[in-house]
């Protein structure tokens, strides 16, 4: 059973999101012969692990780096959170490429409806936005976790904060540095909710890979997603368009088995080279092309609405005191970034005749050199491969040692994908441990 080594109490303050930090350890001793699952990362994958296991009737003991929990789903808040996506069951699965028939099955035990419910639950409504997305009426992550974190205490969770995983004891108990030294703790089982390894400063570093690789875990290199990637601009480009919206482009690549894609969607010039919604829904291909041809060709269409040959013809139309720019604004619709995109790009011979120009402003090729590094990333690719997992999300090389969320080897471009795989995640391993944990 649990045995707890050290007591501890570590602190009970609010942070300046507002949501309470209770993390008292209770000194539980041996006596306690009811069966403890140890769940670590507080995010909302080890959260859900937290509620589903306690809804099973488990004793839910929940360890976090940080002083308090949920801070990367804060900060998905701060532009407004985007908890899951309103489209169609098969559309929505298909949004994990690779890793859709795994992901599938998670879903199909909490899909995009049941993450609305299981909000509403907690008194936050949530709508559908224009483009499909899902967000809270208000917006806003801090309301539903403020709320959520207090229905976890209500039922019995209990907090542990500034409790940094390390691995494991040669006798296979969680080794922690907490502040009064190491920590070690014998669980009966674990659930590791570790996230994955951007924005580092928020808590989910990745330092898990490690403790995992000893432990005969697979695990596939990190890698930035939904991330930016670098462009060598000029110092034009650079200084006067870093920021500047593409609106309505169509991006033509090749997927990674070679075969060309194209895609609608909005991206952003940005200092170092592109970013945006629409890059980043494409990114998994172009990091991959990256990775194998030290660069990735992305073709962009900066007028979709009109055909090459009517672009060419209304080009060609006598340009009288017009400079290009203007002619390019008013004959191809283009905006300033645009055209600065189009003088970056396009030689003196393409600017000067008409039928060129119009093929490069449908196909403005851009030399794509790399992603951006992780640390800056949305989300994580690679992590614990689905192959180490049993159907439950245990480690096959660690039974009673659970996994959920951002950690596992699965991506999808933005849009409330990762957050919906997350939570679903998580409740899959908090029923597996608890399940693991009664028979
Ligand atoms: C800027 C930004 C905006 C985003 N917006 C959205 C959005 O709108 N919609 C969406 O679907 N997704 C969004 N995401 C992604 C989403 O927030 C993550 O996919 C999700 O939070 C991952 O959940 P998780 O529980 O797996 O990991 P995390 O949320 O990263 O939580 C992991 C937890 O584990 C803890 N931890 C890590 N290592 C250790 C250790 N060694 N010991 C103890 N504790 C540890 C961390 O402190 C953390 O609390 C956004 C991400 C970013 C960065």
């Amino acid at each position: 059973m649990a045995t707890c080594l050290m007591l501890a109490i570590v602190d009970d303050r609010n942070d300046a999101d507002g949501i309470s930090r209770r993390a008292c350890d209770h000194g539980r001793m041996t006596q306690d012969s009811s069966p403890r699952l140890a769940i670590v990362g507080g995010g909302p994958a080890g959260l859900m692990a937290a509620e589903a296991a306690c809804a099973d009737g488990i004793q839910v003991d929940l360890y976090d780096a940080m002083g308090s929990v949920g801070r990367k789903f804060l900060l998905a808040g701060k532009g407004g959170l985007n908890l899951t996506h309103g489209e169609p069951f098969a559309r929505f699965v298909e949004r994990y490429g690779e890793r859709r028939g795994e992901v599938a099955r998670w879903l199909r035990a909490f899909d995009a409806d049941a993450l609305r419910d299981w909000a509403r639950g907690l008194g936050v409504e949530t709508f559908v936005g224009s483009s499909g997305r899902v967000f809270p009426a208000d917006m806003k992550a801090a309301p539903l976790l403020r709320r959520w974190l207090h229905r976890l205490r209500a039922a019995g969770v209990t907090f542990h904060m500034h409790h940094r995983w390390l691995g494991w004891t040669g006798g296979g108990a969680l080794r922690f540095a907490a502040a009064e030294g190491e920590r070690i703790v014998a669980a009966d089982a674990v659930v590791l909710a570790l996230g994955g390894a951007s924005w580092p400063k928020l808590g989910s570093d990745g330092a898990w890979v490690a403790p995992l690789c000893d432990a005969g875990v697979d695990i596939a290199p990190l890698q930035s997603a939904n991330c930016g990637f670098e462009i060598a601009w000029s110092e034009h480009l650079r200084t006067r368009f870093a920021g500047a919206p593409l609106k309505s482009v169509v991006a033509h690549w090749l997927d990674r088995h070679g075969i060309a894609q194209a895609r609608q969607g909005e991206c952003v010039l940005s200092e170092y080279g592109i970013e945006g919604s629409l890059v980043y829904a494409i990114g998994a291909d172009l990091r991959e092309r990256v990775a194998r041809d030290g660069g990735a060709m992305l073709h962009l269409d900066l007028a979709p609405g009109i055909p090459r040959v009517a672009l060419a013809e209304r080009l060609a139309a006598p340009r009288g005191k017009h400079s290009l720019g203007d002619w390019l604004r008013r004959r191809a619709h283009l905006d300033a970034a645009k055209c600065a995109l189009v003088f970056e790009v396009a030689d003196k011979v393409a600017l000067a005749d008409p039928v060129a120009l119009a093929a490069r402003i449908k196909a403005l090729p851009l030399t794509l050199r790399a992603p951006r590094p992780l640390g800056e990333a949305i989300s994580t690719a690679g992590g614990v491969r689905l192959e180490a997992l049993d159907e439950h999300l245990m480690l096959r090389a660690r039974p009673g040692t659970f996994c959920a969320g951002e950690m596992l080897d699965w991506e999808a471009p933005t849009g409330g994908y990762l957050l919906t795989a997350c939570f679903a995640s998580g409740l899959l391993a908090g029923r597996g441990a608890a399940r693991w944990l009664q028979q």
